[in-house]
């Protein structure tokens, strides 16, 4: 059976915004059709019509499902050092459960997530994306500042991606401050090899760029409490965006997530670079650990491609596309919803590589279909809700 649904906006995301709009979706979710408003070819068949915006199934372009029972147990607005102190010790008093995997992901399909870019530090949620409907693309994420150690961690990633076969997956580095130039080195020749995307979390502290321009900072306490020595490291007399660029092959395809601490002077290094650049911000997770946003206006302007993410229940109260949304218009109210929806669609479908199948309303495409409530002309509001219609 086709169904046709109307709203008072289709965003298809590829294409302009249709008024009072209609698309006809097949009984597997295929989009058989869009129309525009009073079209002849709708004279005779039933439309549904829904008050709203109807907008492509959700790409989440951060999460760690594996990090979900941490939900409720950290506490906000600490900064990222002492969130992640608090990963570190609660990871060995408390037990991931399949149960709380489960419920994030049915959590993200309720709210009309379609696919997820998700950091893995072990195999835990292996099971849940094997038999979700949500299409997982695995980061298995290694740490280690520690340049002789890189050669283990990578095997030891390596023996991880296998674990994950046959789901997609691939090798990363955490964060520059976790990773070492060696590891670096490792994973380039890894993604250079297969092709594979890299994503990293990027500038989420200040203090990550005082390790890199002057080795000062919290940094420097909290290896000490875990017992690295960082002698070899030298202060880089920049940001830390700028020396680990340089270390991903140039042709990769790179996600730098959270980016709250980027400047200006790093979005014209990177525009210099040449390279396909994508920028993920996680709103509310920034709000949650570091209470503060990063200059998303700043990035607008450079054709860069822009996704969004939710990050883990760890860091945030929900997975929920909609509510990143939110916080965004709500701080920066210069932003447009028909772009904000790129961000949370077709861009993180491009970066994974399956923009064929989702990330926008085209013909022959299956991207799955929301509905979003208490509208505004194009405008979403405080109150607005997402329904998941197909
Ligand atoms: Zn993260």
């Amino acid at each position: 059976m086709v169904n046709y649904y109307s709203a008072d906006f289709i965003l298809p995301a590829t294409s302009e915004p249709l008024k009072n709009g209609t698309v006809a979706v097949g009984p597997d979710g295929a989009i058989l059709g869009l129309y525009p408003e009073d079209s002849l070819s709708l004279q005779d068949v039933n439309v549904t019509k829904l008050e709203g915006i109807i907008v492509p199934g959700f790409i989440n372009s951060h999460c760690h499902l594996e990090l979900s029972y941490l939900y409720n147990k950290i506490p906000q607005k600490e900064g990222l050092l002492s969130f992640i102190k608090n990963i570190i010790s609660l990871r060995k008093s408390l037990k991931n459960t399949e149960e709380v995997m489960r419920e994030a992901d049915r959590q993200m399909w309720e709210n009309g997530i379609v696919a997820v870019a998700d950091v893995s530090n072990n195999i835990d949620s292996k099971k849940i994306k094997e038999n979700s409907s949500i299409y997982y693309y695995t980061f298995i994420e290694l740490l280690s500042f520690e340049p002789d150690k890189a050669k283990d961690v990578f095997r030891e990633g390596s023996e991880l991606l296998e674990q994950f076969s046959p789901l997609h997956a691939s090798i990363v580095p955490h964060a520059p401050y976790s990773a070492s130039k060696e590891l670096f080195r490792f994973i380039g020749k890894f993604c250079g090899e297969t092709g594979s995307p890299v994503t990293i979390h990027n500038q989420e502290s200040e203090d990550e760029n005082k390790l890199y321009r002057y080795k000062s900072g919290e940094f420097l306490n909290f290896y000490k409490e875990l017992g690295i020595n960082i002698d070899f490291f030298k202060p880089q007399a920049r940001n830390s965006i700028q020396s680990i660029i340089p270390l991903i092959p140039v042709q990769q395809k790179t996600m730098l997530v959270h980016n709250t601490y980027t400047s200006l002077k790093d979005i014209y290094f990177i525009l210099r670079s040449n390279r396909s650049v994508t920028w993920c911000f996680c709103p509310n997770a920034n709000l949650y650990i570091e209470d503060r946003l990063p200059k998303v206006e700043m990035f607008q302007y450079h054709d860069f491609n822009i996704t969004v993410g939710t990050d883990s229940l760890a860091s945030n109260t929900s997975l929920c596309m909609l509510s990143e949304l939110k916080t965004l218009h709500l701080n920066f109210p210069g932003l447009l919803l028909t772009e904000t929806i790129n961000w949370a669609t077709i861009n993180g479908a491009k970066f994974l590589g399956i923009d064929k199948e989702y990330g926008s309303i085209e013909k022959g495409k299956r991207p799955g279909l929301n509905l979003i409530t208490h509208t505004e002309g194009l405008k979403i509001s405080a109150e607005s809700k997402v329904q998941k219609l197909v």
